[in-house]
């Protein structure tokens, strides 16, 4: 059986050895990830193409993530909900997708967003996964910001909060800042790193090797931080267990993507 990530470009994925490691810990020694670097053009015709090439499913990253939920055949509500796709089961003929990204996050969030304030930073595709996933989770005043104002304020209305950058109990990073230049963290987001003490949860998409510098100074802070990478293994577990219908061994997931340094 195959299995793969579809993005373009996805050589920098850390899902192949992810979800290889899984894959060898459950023995599943048949079943192969791999990286599958797909420009937009041929997208649609390769992943119709991947179920006869052996293919049980697909994880999709940027930019196909909307083209993937849009070629499906059926997709859960969350999918929908989010208006974007990450993972894609070939079953019976049928190209069935679904969004761990959303899942993903509130496994990792391990705190209860219900009646707290959230602030999420960004506006783009992880943003509208950590959006949906917060007001499912019954969070009481979402907050959005965003470096181009517009897009913050089409997500607020669609989903019912506010443009602001007031500080709030849970801070979201869904914007890249911190990737290239961690320098930059304090200069491009509206946070100065002592807003982020005891009390507060402070999540980043973005992963680093020895952590971003806005986890590292919201830890010294005291306050409690959810690594980029954590949310990487919850929403590759999720994909792999729909796949494969066994429980994922998170922790060899875990390790075998914290070997790896940027
Ligand atoms: P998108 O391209 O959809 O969105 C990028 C966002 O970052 C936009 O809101 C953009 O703002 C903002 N941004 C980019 N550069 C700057 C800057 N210099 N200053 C302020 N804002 C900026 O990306 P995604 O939402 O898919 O991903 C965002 C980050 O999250 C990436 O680094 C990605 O690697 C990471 N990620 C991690 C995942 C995980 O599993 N841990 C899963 C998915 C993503 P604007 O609208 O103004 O351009």
């Amino acid at each position: 059986m195959r299995l793969g990530v579809c993005g373009w470009p996805v050589a920098h994925s850390r899902s192949p050895q992810m979800h290889n490691a899984a894959l060898a810990q459950l023995g599943l020694t048949q079943w192969r990830y791999q990286r599958l670097p797909l420009p937009p053009h041929l997208f649609e015709a390769t992943v119709r193409a991947l179920p006869q090439a052996g293919f049980r499913g697909v994880n999709v990253t940027i930019p196909h993530k909307e083209a993937a939920l849009q070629l499906a055949d059926e997709a859960t509500e969350t999918a929908k909900a989010i208006g974007a796709a990450n993972t894609l089961t070939f079953e019976n003929g049928v190209i069935h997708a679904d969004n761990t990204d959303a899942t993903g996050f509130l496994t990792s969030l391990k705190t209860s967003a219900y009646d707290k304030t959230a602030l999420v930073l960004g506006a783009g595709g992880s943003a509208r996964a950590v959006i949906y996933a917060l007001k499912q989770a019954g969070v009481d005043e979402l907050r959005i910001w965003n470096r181009t104002e517009a897009k913050a304020h089409a997500l607020a209305e669609e989903f019912n909060a506010t443009v602001s950058d007031e500080t709030a109990d849970i801070i979201v990073n869904c914007t890249s800042v911190g990737l290239h230049d961690p320098g930059d963290t304090f200069k491009e987001l509206p946070l100065s790193a002592d807003e982020l003490g005891a009390g507060c949860t402070v999540v980043d998409m973005v992963y680093r090797h020895g952590g971003t510098l806005l986890l590292n100074a919201a830890k010294a802070n005291g306050a409690e931080v959810v690594d980029g990478l954590e949310i990487l293994v919850a929403q590759g577990a999720a994909s792999l267990e729909r796949w494969t219908g066994r429980t994922a061994p998170d922790q060899a997931m875990r390790e075998a993507v914290a070997d790896i340094a940027t």
